[in-house]
């Protein structure tokens, strides 16, 4: 059978592929104890953690916490065998075989609660009474830079380690609670950042269009998207396919999810060294592309904007709903809609969505709601190859898998500046953007359930909502 292709460009015979998870599933990690589901809670978990801590202590140790103190790395101490060191490292080493974006120690009455964000749902993955996660919970602060006799404010910090070879961190934050301290750490995984563009889940012209759009010498290239829709993935694997060694590229970040090898400055934002400082700074150095993680004040935007017109590309991202809302939104951020129009070459909106488990998922009919919410045709439902798993060890019961982007992308084109140069017309906007071959998110979404990609529950959730 030959490769065919919808309507809108997928690609639906290439292999499904699990992005946008914390870790690289494929690394070939052992040892991987699975947390079997919500209802094997979880006496069990504790004792494997707990077992699991007896056995990092071989020849090779697999797993350690390392401390950075300018520009210098060493391992950090603790007693050897102590119960707490076991601990914490199995923590870690769990979170990481089980592709877990976030890790959560959540403090109750009685017990520390241990629970992972995975493919953006959290588990409950095992507890800790008390006495130990006092131990746990100091050897965290400490492994991140906070105080640990501090525990009446909330603190954030940033931890470094090692597993299996690889350089991985991340980042933490400790709030004191009614029962305790929360404390929570975003796993950042180079590995997992350095995805190929292709594999994102891009239709076939939308790629086409934003890798063009990426080699534009100058101007503002803006990735929206709430919190966790796979934005600076997307960045970071558009920064991959640009030549660093003939360009001086610069990233102002927060955090600094990945480090690149060569040629690429990477400036960390704190509070002394801000978003709008270090761009400021970096204008003065000589810079050709500057990816700004977030422009989250006017006075970044400004300068981002101000460079874009002054012969830089500037690629960052917006906290918003859709593409031709944010043009609204950099309004609101008091921008001028003549230097919006004069500087923007493309605007990408991405979401993330749950994938199929290709072990148990099933053919699937849609719902009366679903039909509806997506506006199915009786052509939609009799072609679609709709699927939803039901659920098997592989997926932890879940029936999804990985998970893939939606995206919607409006490029500058003359027509669309001119539009955006009236900014209080937004149908205007979307007329502009449809004559450039402009499909929402809800669109891609629909073309991708329709294909058993994902259930249309989860484009209903991640797109339609969202974008009421
Ligand atoms: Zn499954």
């Amino acid at each position: 059978m030959g490769r065919t292709k919808d309507r809108f460009g997928h690609d639906f015979n290439s292999q499904q592929q699990g992005l946008y998870c914390g870790s690289n599933p494929n690394s070939g990690i052992r040892g991987f104890r699975r947390p079997k589901g919500p209802d094997s809670v979880n006496e069990k978990h504790t004792m494997a953690l707990l077992d699991q801590s007896q056995t990092n202590y071989g020849a090779a140790k697999r797993f350690r916490l390392v401390l950075r103190e300018q520009g210098s790395i060493r391992e950090m101490g603790g007693e050897d065998m102590s119960i707490a060191v076991g601990i914490t490292d199995s923590i870690f080493m769990n979170a990481l075989d089980t592709g877990t974006s976030d890790i959560h120690l959540q403090p109750e009455r009685d017990q520390l609660k241990i629970r992972y964000r995975q493919d953006g749902v959290l588990h409950d993955t095992g507890q800790l009474p008390s006495e130990q996660a006092q131990n746990v919970l100091a050897r965290l602060k400490l492994a991140s830079g906070m105080r640990i006799d501090e525990n009446r404010e909330p603190q954030d910090g940033r931890i470094d380690m090692e597993y299996l070879g690889r350089r991985l961190s991340a980042r933490a934050s400790c709030i004191p609670c009614l029962n305790g301290e929360k404390f929570v750490m975003r796993l950042l995984d180079p590995n997992a950042m350095k995805v190929d563009l292709s594999k994102l889940g891009m239709p076939e012209d939308v790629l086409r269009k934003w890798q063009k759009a990426v080699q534009i010498p100058y101007g503002l290239i803006l990735v929206t998207g709430p919190t966790g829709s796979g934005k600076t993935s997307t960045l970071y694997a558009s920064l991959h396919t640009l030549d660093s060694r003939t360009r001086n590229i610069v990233t102002v970040e927060d955090p600094i999810e990945y480090e690149y090898d060569r040629n690429i400055a990477q400036v960390q934002v704190t509070e002394r060294m801000t978003f709008p400082k270090v761009m400021r700074t970096f204008l003065r150095q000589d810079p050709d592309v500057m990816m700004v993680g977030e422009m989250r004040d006017p006075e970044s935007l400004a300068i981002g904007i101000q460079a874009g017109l002054t012969g830089h590309l500037v690629m960052s991202t917006l906290h918003t709903n859709n593409a031709i809302e944010t043009i609204g939104r950099m309004v609101d951020m008091n921008a001028e809609p003549y230097l919006i129009s004069g500087v923007l070459v493309a605007i990408l909106a991405q979401r993330l969505v749950r994938l199929n488990c290709p072990k148990c998922r099933q053919p699937y009919k849609p719902t009366e709601d679903e039909v509806r919410s997506l506006d199915l045709t009786d052509e939609d439902l009799e072609k679609g190859r709709f699927a939803k798993g039901v659920g098997c060890g592989d997926c932890r019961g879940t029936g999804y898998k990985g998970r893939i982007g939606v995206f919607e992308l409006v490029l500058g084109t003359p027509e669309f500046r001119v539009a955006v140069a009236k900014a209080s017309d937004y149908l205007g906007m979307v007329e502009a953007a449809k004559r450039q071959g402009y499909r929402t998110m809800l669109e891609d979404g629909k073309a991708k359930a329709l294909a058993g990609w994902t259930t249309p529950d989860e484009i209903i959730k991640a797109v339609y909502t969202q974008a009421m």
